[in-house]
């Protein structure tokens, strides 16, 4: 099977940033086997299914690395709430969600990535055994980082009394165990899984060895949240004497394959020992921008660390984490010039896919695999269509994304998602969260919640 696109814009993401108007890129089964100019793409494939590209862009897929999809539960109500949130539900809202109700969750959350050209997600979460088939089956590229902590968490938010405890830890290791031995390399190896580590203040230095030693025994990346709150940063320096990242530091956390979640609330001398060990930080502009944090990306560039971006919390939309990440930046330094939409760009693709170990995706480059997207630039908010990196990252949108594809696959067609029931899962997932907040309320009716929800509203059938 091989197919040809052909008059469109090819924004190749490799390392010299190269966009080629009007050229083709002609794919082969799942591997990108020739990109250049129209006539001489199409000459060389006779026999190929065609597809016109003029008025359209082909760019690799987004890396979203570091998203929770089941979070997508607390759409509309946590992004108001800062972190750590200043909501006191004594339960979480995901506790009233039974396995089933947790994968449609999940599968919303599959579905807004594809939606909005995500193709490289990393999804941390704890117990993703429950849907990890389902997100084999949505055909993103996938890692599953499923996070463990020994700390006893209720009683460190609540108390501040912070208990380690072995058994824990060993139980979290387990499910990493239990979900590396069914899902690793599952779906023509879309699907990997990475040990992750929660957070500074909720692992102890023993167990974020463990799961080093995971991490190299399966040459896999690992990940923790990072510096995320001043809260954090308070718990590590009363517990550990030291800051966060410094505490990585001495416990051997710290290294070219880690990815730090946020890195936001970063003192000047953890940004030089980030960037000193080559680490990975995963800029999550838009998630940091509503909680009120900034993150210093281009002073931890400059210390010699690579950015990646990810969405995090309530959304996955990799276009707004983009603008986002440029207009953060751009205000904290106040430097109308830098970041470029070209190094954002980056940041979300070539940068992303290489930190989350893909090495065969993230450019559009002959002989790799063929993940990318397909961008409409005919719209009114984009054109004139001369800079399209630029046009894309200052006012593109999801709904531009036309086409996914994976693995020479497309997981969308034309705006239809071909591998979900979108409409079922969107309506069922509706009705979800309505219910499981609705019960939190319930249960919990003296805790002060300032807002109204309308969870008697019953949805649409
Ligand atoms: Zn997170």
């Amino acid at each position: 099977m091989t197919l040809v696109i052909h008059g469109a814009t090819i924004v190749t993401a490799d390392a010299g940033r190269r966009v080629l108007p009007g050229d083709a890129i002609a794919i082969e089964d799942d591997r990108i086997a020739s990109i250049g100019p129209s006539d001489q793409v199409l000459a060389a494939h006779p026999g190929a299914e065609t597809l016109d590209g003029r008025g359209k862009a082909v760019m690799p897929g987004f890396a979203n690395c570091h998203t929770h999809f089941g979070l997508t539960l607390s759409r509309g109500i946590q992004e108001d709430f800062s972190f750590p949130s200043t909501l006191r539900f004594p339960k979480g809202v995901g506790e009233y969600l039974s396995d089933d109700e947790h994968v449609v969750m999940a599968q919303l959350g599959a579905l807004e990535s594809i939606r909005s050209g995500t193709t490289a997600p990393f999804e941390i979460s704890r117990n993703i055994e429950v849907y990890a088939q389902a997100m084999a089956d949505t055909g993103l590229r996938i890692s599953l980082g499923e996070a463990v902590h020994d700390l006893d968490q209720r009683k460190a938010v609540w108390g501040d009394t912070f208990e380690f405890d072995d058994a824990r830890g060993e139980a979290g290791l387990e499910k990493i165990e239990s979900l590396h031995s069914k899902f690793d390399g599952a779906a023509d190896g879309r699907v990997r899984v990475v040990p992750a580590a929660h957070a500074p203040e909720a692992v102890s230095p023993r167990l974020l060895r463990r799961i080093r030693d995971l991490a190299e025994r399966w040459d896999r990346p690992s990940t923790i949240h990072l510096n995320q709150s001043w809260w954090e940063v308070e718990a590590v320096r009363n517990t550990r004497g030291v800051l966060p990242t410094e505490y990585l530091f001495q416990h051997d956390f710290l290294w070219d394959r880690m990815i730090g979640g946020h890195c936001r609330c970063m003192a000047t001398q953890e940004i030089a020992l980030f960037g000193r060990a080559h680490a990975v930080a995963s800029f999550n502009s838009a998630i940091a921008a509503r909680r009120g944090y900034s993150v210093r990306a281009g002073d931890l560039e400059a210390a010699g660390a690579t950015l990646v971006m990810g969405s995090d919390n309530m959304a996955e939309d990799m276009v707004e984490v983009m603008r986002t990440g440029l207009f953060m930046e751009r205000v904290r330094t106040g430097d109308g010039e830098r970041p470029t939409p070209e190094d954002v760009l980056q940041w979300a693709t070539a940068n992303g896919h290489r930190a989350l170990g893909l090495e065969e995706s993230g450019t559009l480059e002959v002989g790799k695999k063929a993940d990318l997207i397909v961008v409409n630039t005919q719209r009114a908010h984009l054109v004139p269509s001369m800079r399209f990196v630029s046009a894309f990252v200052h006012q593109g949108t999801p709904a531009d994304v036309e086409s996914v594809m994976v693995d020479g696959r497309w997981l969308m067609r034309d705006g239809k998602v071909l591998t979900m029931d979108e409409p079922a899962i969107v309506a069922e997932a509706d009705r979800i969260g309505r219910r499981a907040w609705a019960r939190l309320l319930e249960e919990y009716p003296d805790v002060p919640f300032p807002i109204t929800l309308d969870t008697r509203n019953p949805g649409v059938d």
